[in-house]
């Protein structure tokens, strides 16, 4: 995988396990195939991933907080802030 949010994409950003997936920041049928487009993913394991009531795909908190990250790694690398909503349809920050 390749990541723009980090350069170590061979363990989970959460807690270092070496065994890892590759979560999508933005996702659903709109948004994940642009964050694709972008490397606007992480390396998860699975638990932090889908496996526990800690993750993204469970944890709403969790979500909204890596969304904040890439928006933000997205106006400092990709486009400005009209670009975003114009990708992903709100803006998270
Ligand atoms: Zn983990
Ligand atoms: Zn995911």
């Amino acid at each position: 995988m390749k990541s723009i949010l980090v350069e170590d994409t061979e363990h989970c950003v959460f807690c270092g396990n070496p065994n890892v997936e590759e979560h999508h920041v933005f996702f659903g049928t709109a948004n994940r195939a642009k964050a694709e487009k972008y490397h606007l993913t992480i390396p998860a394991c699975n638990e932090h991933h889908t496996g526990s009531a800690n993750c993204p795909h469970k944890n709403r908190i969790i979500d909204l907080a890596l969304k904040c990250w890439g928006q933000t790694v997205y106006e400092l690398k990709i486009g400005n802030r009209s670009d975003f909503r114009r990708d992903f349809g709100k803006s998270y920050l």
